[in-house]
């Protein structure tokens, strides 16, 4: 009997995939094996849209290949082998493939199934246990759509995606069908940026969600990756499909609430804006949990900057907040500004934001 094994660091979109690799490898007779020196075949499922992510990658799979026996095969796959394919290749010297070239495992098994582009991307995964402040759950992942239309500074997922490939609205509608006959009661909608799905195939994000709330039966969806400027787009449209109370959790990546700063990260909307949008829209519809992603630390940041984003925080009074702090990217616009914030600055900055954030939350 062969025998496999999955790791996986990243997102949800991570791990969507890390369970179609899996319903891949079942279908081509591989059992899962608890036991890595034991294991046929070795998929770890990287992540690297921060350095500290890359790094964590590089030290695992050093583990991997020290621990692993001669007759086990390692494959590498996920972003890591786009993002920073020299540092890969410097540690590693066998067969890998990214999110778009999902195929290529066919041939590195020798699959008899060759069907891997079939299996739905859209999974049962566990979420994390702070996303939500809710306990880890069972939820039923869809991804809408790949990549995005804009190209933020920093970012090294849209080398990765570098174009937007919203999927079917038919395709997702039946997969939600498929999740609620499944037993599922809460889902996921996910992508680079949700907030520009079909903006390709002549729909949009409110479009989809008013197909979906129009479904009778009692569920929840989590909407995230909503960035302001495509939800700003949508404007009155988004603000009333969320009558439907269907939706009841939004993950907005703000980043920064300084004007100056968002420019530098070529984010096409202005600080008051979006903080305005949010403000009207937890007003209107108070039971929707919304969570902001937000960076500090990024090159040039001052204090004043600093303090407008901790300002957005305290006037948008989110229900969450994840702060991330900027490292340099390989092939991204940012990588070559100056004047680095010093990495003990950034803990602190980020430091301060949880402390704003708990404050006012618990005030
Ligand atoms: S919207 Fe910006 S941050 Fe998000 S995937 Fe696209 S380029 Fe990257």
């Amino acid at each position: 009997m062969k025998r496999y094994i999955l790791y996986s660091n990243g997102c949800y979109l991570n791990r969507i995939d890390t369970k179609r690799i899996e319903i891949f490898l079942k279908k081509n007779g591989y059992t899962l094996s608890d036991n890595l020196r034991d294991s046929d075949i070795i998929i770890f499922n990287t992540c690297a849209y921060c350095k500290e992510m890359e790094d964590e990658c590089i030290k695992f799979l050093e583990n991997i290949q020290r621990l692993k026996t001669k007759k086990s095969k390692l494959i590498i796959a996920g972003c890591l082998p786009v993002i920073n394919k020299k540092r890969l290749l410097a540690n590693f010297r066998g067969p890998y493939f990214n999110p778009l070239s999902m195929d290529s495992l066919v041939e590195f098994i020798g699959a008899k199934h060759k069907e891997i582009d079939t299996i739905p991307t859209a999974q049962p995964i566990l979420t994390d246990d702070n996303t939500f402040n809710q306990k880890p759950q069972k939820i039923f992942a869809i991804r809408i759509s790949y990549g995005c239309l804009n190209r933020c500074s920093f970012c090294a997922v849209k080398n990765v995606f570098p174009k937007l490939h919203s999927k079917d609205k038919k395709e997702i509608l039946e997969q939600f069908l498929g999740g609620l006959k499944s037993g599922y009661k809460t889902f996921l909608l996910t992508g680079e940026d949700t907030s520009c799905y079909g903006k390709d195939t002549g729909t949009d994000l409110t479009e989809l969600l008013m197909d979906i709330v129009k479904i009778k039966s009692e569920f929840n969806i989590y909407l995230y990756r909503l960035n302001p400027d495509g939800l700003l787009k949508m404007g009155k449209d988004f603000l009333n499909v969320l009558k439907s109370k269907k939706i009841k959790y939004l993950s907005i990546p703000i980043n920064s609430g300084s004007n100056r700063i968002l420019s530098l990260m070529n984010r096409n909307y202005k600080a008051e804006e979006i903080k305005n949008y949010i403000k009207k829209l937890k007003k209107l519809y108070p039971f929707i949990r919304l969570n902001l992603d937000i960076m500090v630390g990024f090159p040039t940041e001052t204090w004043k900057d600093f303090q407008d984003t901790q300002r957005f925080v305290c006037e948008t009074k989110p229900d969450n907040i994840r702060v991330f702090k900027f490292s340099k990217r390989p092939n991204t616009p940012a990588y070559y500004l100056g004047r680095l914030i010093p990495k003990s600055t950034m803990q602190k900055r980020s430091n301060i934001l949880y402390k704003t954030f708990r404050f006012i939350k618990y005030k």
